[in-house]
């Protein structure tokens, strides 16, 4: 730990006390404020964009049109999302009064929830710190931000434009790692959001268990896909290419494994690779757009994945560099080979967040299902069929984060959509509404005339009025 994140990490308490004072002076709460946060957060993104390319750039050789696709653009149209409903959302609504409380009315009245900590993760680091950030700042909270480490750059910049753009202290950051993370979450918030892997998911949330502290857990796992539509193979491909290996495969949705027939293997590698050589070029090494893995820890596990198994496209990798070409495995007959804790190979069990592409021979569309209901609920599938029928077996008879049909990764950028996982993949949900939803109390104010007083009916003595009970 270097001595500027220790010097952090021992000013944690007061950070957090200073954020929740500036929630308790109320200053956060009126719309005004809501929307001033709202557009400084849109400021910090729009007129530091060269200094996001080149952060990301560093951390993750995530190129310029990347980091405006998959980071900036994104969490400006989250603001601005929010920005044209607040006041909607922001209104309080008429509840319902039963009979037997008449005469009497009900309002639902949003309220903030109080100092919110994001915990992000590294491979979209400004993405998934601050688009939860928007609904926080929409609902009237303060917010205190924890970067990942494994992106430094990012980090430190988000860390040097919070003060200037939030002078008044309603957003924080703490830069750090593991003790600075264990420091902050020993402290009392009223909400926690935590991106990143389902391990540390369950040390938060124990954490968060000795405040009470309701939590939104953004978790990852093994995303699959059905492929079974041959009309446009070149199409579905290409999605499926861009999908899993943009930003190397670092991505939380990206398509984890495919699993198709046997007979369709063979057009599919092919097509794979007709795919990856338009969208990368022959050498993904060379394109300004292939992104490079995070670090060595990460490389060595995923190039680890490529024993045992048989490469079919891709396998190159160096790295001095961390990089790793696209790759598509199949893993050798010896049996079926099965999704989940029991498989042979690590590739079928562990998630791989990383550009290596399994592809899972089964024998039908209902025997995808029971390999995908045989291990945790996913935090997306994607089904690539023609057939309705086979796209309600999926819908109906698997449970995940979402289904996205022809496609993948989208539903991540469909502002007003929920986004989050189930079970294992995630607790709760964000982005438009469902942010504000999550990081708001909906308080029901009920308000009973002291005249006619029907509650006597409720009071004793009930002999005495010949109510029998
Ligand atoms: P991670 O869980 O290792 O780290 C996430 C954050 O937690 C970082 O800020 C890190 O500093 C902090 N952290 C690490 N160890 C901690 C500890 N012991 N106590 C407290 N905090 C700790 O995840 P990662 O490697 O950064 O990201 C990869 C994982 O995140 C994958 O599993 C991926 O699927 C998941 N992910 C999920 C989403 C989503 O939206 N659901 C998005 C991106 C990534």
């Amino acid at each position: 730990m270097s001595a500027s994140t220790l010097a952090e990490g021992s000013r944690i308490p007061e950070t957090v006390t200073a954020a929740r004072e500036h929630f308790d002076s109320g200053a956060t709460r009126p719309l005004s404020a809501r929307i001033r946060h709202l557009r400084a957060l849109r400021a910090m993104l729009t007129e530091n964009e060269p200094d996001f390319e080149a952060a990301l750039w560093s951390d993750l050789h995530k190129s310029p049109a990347q980091t405006q696709l998959t980071e900036l653009n994104v969490v400006v149209a989250e603001i601005n999302h929010a920005l044209r409903y607040l006041r909607r959302w922001a209104r309080p609504k008429r509840g319902p009064v039963p009979v037997t409380l008449l005469p009497g009315r009900a309002r639902l009245v949003p309220e903030p929830l109080g100092v919110v900590l994001v915990i992000a993760p590294w491979n979209y680091p400004v993405q998934l710190l601050l688009d939860p950030l928007v609904g926080v700042l929409a609902a009237g909270n303060t917010a205190v931000l924890k970067p990942s480490e494994l992106a430094p750059a990012t980090a430190a910049l988000i860390a040097r434009l919070v003060p200037r753009y939030f002078p008044d202290g309603a957003v924080r950051t703490v830069q750090g790692g593991v003790p600075e993370a264990t420091e902050l979450l020993a402290q009392r918030f009223d909400h926690i959001v935590f991106t990143g892997g389902g391990a540390v998911g369950r040390v938060v949330m124990r954490a968060a268990a000795e405040h009470l502290t309701p939590v939104t857990l953004e978790l990852g796992g093994k995303s699959p896909v059905w492929f079974d539509d041959d009309a446009d193979l070149p199409a579905v491909a290409r999605r499926l290419a861009w999908a899993k290996f943009t930003n190397a495969g670092q991505t939380c949705v990206a398509p984890d494994y495919v699993m198709t027939t046997p007979d369709r293997v063979p057009a599919l590698v092919t097509a794979l690779r007709h795919a990856i050589d338009d969208l990368w070029g022959a050498d993904p090494r060379a394109s300004g757009e292939y992104g490079r893995i995070v670090n060595e820890h990460q490389f060595d596990r995923l190039v680890g994945y490529l024993t045992g198994a048989e490469v079919v496209i891709g396998g190159d990798h160096d790295r001095g560099q961390r990089y790793l070409a696209p790759t598509v495995v199949t893993l050798p007959d010896g049996g079926r080979p099965v999704v989940g804790p029991l498989a042979d190979h690590p590739v079928l069990r562990e998630e791989i967040f990383g550009p290596v592409l399994p592809i899972v021979p089964v024998a039908s569309a209902e025997e995808a299902v029971q390999v995908i209901n045989a291990w945790d609920k996913p935090l997306a599938l994607y089904v690539f069929s023609s057939s309705p029928r086979t796209r309600r077996l999926f819908e109906r008879h698997t449970s995940s984060g979402a289904v996205v049909h022809n496609a993948a990764l989208i539903h991540a950028a469909a502002t007003g959509l929920p986004f989050g996982g189930v079970g294992p993949s995630g607790i709760g949900a964000y982005h438009g509404s469902y942010s504000w939803r999550s990081f708001s109390h909906l308080k029901p104010v009920l308000t009973k005339p002291l005249r006619p007083d029907t509650l006597r009916l409720a009071q004793p003595p009930f002999t005495a009025r010949g109510v029998r009970l």
